[in-house]
């Protein structure tokens, strides 16, 4: 997981959602007992919030990666935007609370666009934060005084400084780091698989530049400068698995290699 940067510009469907979010701050005030019980709840309209516009603004600002595993999925599957703060109703370990985060429904700073594995089966509607005693139940409340476990791709806080990779393992630095591992299931086998299978790859690459490294023959040297800029594009923001990446590569040019041995 990266830190990336949101556009400013707030995507043009979004601009509906401003009134939409102060009806529901309205309705809420009008039956907060009946929210707080989950006996009512706020239909957040996903053709708001969720239209094509704000989907490609989003893929756009993440360099079309999922905002929490950073892969680039949608040659098979469709991504969603989704909600940092739950929209609906927020699952703790004691607990579910009811509503949700509905104030923040139509939110742009509120919206990430994440792939299925992350968004609906894992992080679902957990939110946990460091002190439970200091969440946000309803819009009177301050938000800023939360401390999320769950890291924001779009948050203050550096994702790097949080989650660090040996190989293609994710570990944890701080107790967020080791929550949103958690909560995302970021070692999950089918996402794990594949970054050791990038991390592989690249493998063979940085070695092949110690290879030739030195060798005067000009297509060694043609082939070297494509080497180094082929790990070179593999860090950049824009590229898959970027964070485990570019610890990988680190870790190689210090002479560890953490991926597990190789059946071939
Ligand atoms: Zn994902």
């Amino acid at each position: 997981m990266i830190r990336h940067t949101k556009s400013a510009a707030v995507p043009s469907s979004l601009g509906r959602g401003v009134q939409a979010n102060e009806d529901n701050c309205t309705a809420y005030d009008t039956a907060a007992a009946d929210y707080r019980s989950g006996a009512r709840s706020f239909d957040i309209r996903k053709g708001i919030y969720g239209t094509d516009v704000v989907k490609r603004q989003l893929k756009a600002d993440q360099h079309d990666k999922c905002a929490f595993c950073e892969a680039i999925f949608d040659a098979n599957v469709a991504g969603d935007v989704e909600h940092y703060r739950p929209k609906g109703a927020v699952d703790t370990d004691a607990g579910r609370i009811y509503p949700g985060y509905y104030w923040l429904g139509y939110t742009w700073e509120n919206l990430c666009y994440a792939c299925p594995d992350c968004n609906s089966y894992r992080k679902r509607n957990w939110f946990p934060l460091e002190n439970e005693a200091n969440r946000a139940l309803d819009h009177h409340a301050d938000i800023t005084l939360e401390q999320p476990l769950l890291l924001d791709a779009y948050g203050q806080r550096n994702p790097r400084e949080h989650i660090v990779f040996r190989g293609e393992a994710a570990t944890g630095l701080t107790a967020a780091g080791d929550a949103t591992i958690d909560i995302l299931a970021l070692g999950r086998t089918t996402l794990a698989r594949e970054r050791l299978q990038h991390l592989r790859t690249l493998t063979l690459v940085h070695e092949s530049v110690s290879l030739f490294d030195g060798d005067p023959r000009p297509e060694a040297i043609a082939f070297l400068q494509r080497a180094r800029a082929e790990l070179a594009a593999a860090i950049l923001p824009g590229a898959r698995f970027s964070a485990a990446t570019a610890d990988h590569l680190a870790a190689l040019d210090a002479g560890e290699n953490f991926l597990p041995a190789s059946a071939a």
